[in-house]
């Protein structure tokens, strides 16, 4: 009960639980979403039908995952997979093991997952899934049954050309293992392209593990430059020292910024000479999390999030930057680690205070990026050097930066309203392209 109270954070620290406050219309990630879609469909003056067909998810799956505990007794878990819209590729997206996992939240990562792609211009369209449970209370073999007997149930949707898994929150390589075994035995041969994210042993790629972190740090250099800003001792803060938060603060304090704030589920931490990332990535690899670190003093983790810097990077979970505490940010960027992690409302408040937001489904796409190319290899068989990996994403995150940013000034518009301009103009005209089918 502590493990799961500790994560439950009040509607104070922004973050809220599955209770039904996350619900309230400022806290659903889904409508969210939408209220971004829809401002962009108007500002495209996007034809009303293909308005109704881009605010539906194609396909929305639920399923029962019993799993047989260490002790012998069952429980019954509740697994989603959402595919939002894959009219320019298979649908591609992470799955998520966690206490808050809603069909409303998989329904919202699945469509963010389908404008990610479009604003990178990759050839995939969006999915996303998750079982609804607390990992930190599961042994290791009950987390492989969980995570075979929940493949197996949406095994139909699954498939290189159809839709594409990686890890998100809670699950990682050795989870992306089990799901490419399970699928690969169901089909009666090795299909290493069926998932992404995978060790580099059986067909990973290089770099993909750090690639969404190097994705916010390609474009968090892009922001400062834009604003006439040193990236040499500017000031970070990162909330979540998890795969995207931790490897984002590690290769930004390696081109010169201050990470003076770091923080996960259990503790905050700020230190004004800037924090030792290696060691605190050693401290969380060894004992679980940022608890006893000691290179830094304790804070609220609310305070994290209003602390005066150049770079705020929520990488934890969504809804942490909301109406209560927008007016009080006083960084002058915003890198979107985390999916979500602003609500609508809250959008507006940030604009009227000048903070550059650098959208979450342009920030993280590094990911889906390397995602991309580890599909690319392992459909061509063939496997490309880290360098390699890394250049072609510092190409696609700069271009795309770029793009966004144009449009930006076009239309007088945000970041984010120009990067779903972006993609919402892609995927409507392929669908205007490929027509309706009857
Ligand atoms: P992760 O599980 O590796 O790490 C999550 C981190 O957030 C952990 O440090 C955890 O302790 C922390 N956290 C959880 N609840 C918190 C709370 N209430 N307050 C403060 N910290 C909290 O997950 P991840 O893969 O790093 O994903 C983080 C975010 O980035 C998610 O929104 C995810 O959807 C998004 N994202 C991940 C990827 C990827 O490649 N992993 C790609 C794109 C987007």
């Amino acid at each position: 009960m502590a493990i799961i109270e500790d994560r439950r954070l009040t509607p104070a620290h922004g973050i809220l639980g599955r209770d039904k406050d996350r619900f309230l219309s400022e806290e659903n990630p889904f409508e969210a979403m939408m209220s971004r879609f829809d401002r962009a469909a108007e500002l495209l003056d996007l034809d009303p039908g293909l308005v109704k067909v881009l605010r539906q998810p194609e396909k929305q799956i639920i399923v029962a995952v019993p799993v047989l505990k260490d002790d012998g007794s069952v429980d019954v878990y509740t697994g989603y997979r959402v595919l939002y819209n894959t009219s320019r590729g298979p649908a591609k997206g992470g799955i998520r093991f966690d206490t808050a996992v809603t069909l409303e939240e998989v329904k919202a990562l699945a469509a963010w997952m389908t404008w990610k792609c479009a604003v990178v211009d990759i050839p995939f369209g969006g999915s996303k899934g998750g079982v609804n449970c607390d990992p930190e209370k599961m042994s290791l073999g009950e987390l492989e049954r969980m995570t075979r007997r929940y493949t197996a149930a949406i095994i139909n949707t699954l498939g290189p050309d159809s839709d594409v898994p990686a890890p998100d929150v809670n699950t990682n390589e050795r989870v992306m293992a089990w799901l490419m075994d399970t699928y690969s035995m169901h089909v009666g041969h090795t299909v290493t392209a069926v998932v992404t994210g995978k060790p580099v042993v059986m067909g990973g790629s290089l770099g993909r593990r750090e690639a969404t972190g190097r994705g916010c740090m390609i474009v968090t250099k892009e922001a400062l430059n834009h604003l006439g800003l040193a990236v040499r001792n500017a000031t970070v803060a990162v909330q979540g020292f998890g795969n995207v938060g931790s490897v984002a603060a590690d290769l930004l304090s390696q081109e010169g910024c201050r990470i003076v704030a770091i923080g996960d589920r259990h503790v905050a931490l700020y230190n004004a000479d800037g924090i030792d990332v290696q060691k605190a990535i050693e401290h969380s690899r060894k004992h679980g999390s940022l608890k006893e670190f000691t290179g830094g003093d304790k804070m609220k983790p609310a305070e994290l999030l209003t602390l005066d810097v150049d770079v705020l990077l929520p990488a934890a979970l969504e809804n942490v930057i909301t109406t209560k505490n927008a007016s009080q940010v006083r960084a002058k960027i915003i890198c979107e680690g985390a999916n979500g992690p602003t609500t609508a409302p809250a959008d507006a408040i940030l604009d009227e205070k000048g903070v550059f937001v650098i959208p979450d489904i342009l920030a993280n796409a590094g990911g889906v990026t390397v995602s991309y190319f580890e599909w690319v290899q392992n459909r061509g068989g063939y496997f490309w050097t880290e360098d390699l990996v890394n250049d072609r994403l510092r190409d696609i995150m700069c271009r795309s930066f770029a793009n966004v940013l144009d449009i930006a000034k076009k239309h007088k518009v945000n970041m984010r309203t120009a990067s779903y301009m972006l993609s919402v103009e892609r995927v409507s005209t392929v669908h205007k392209l490929r027509g309706i089918y009857a």
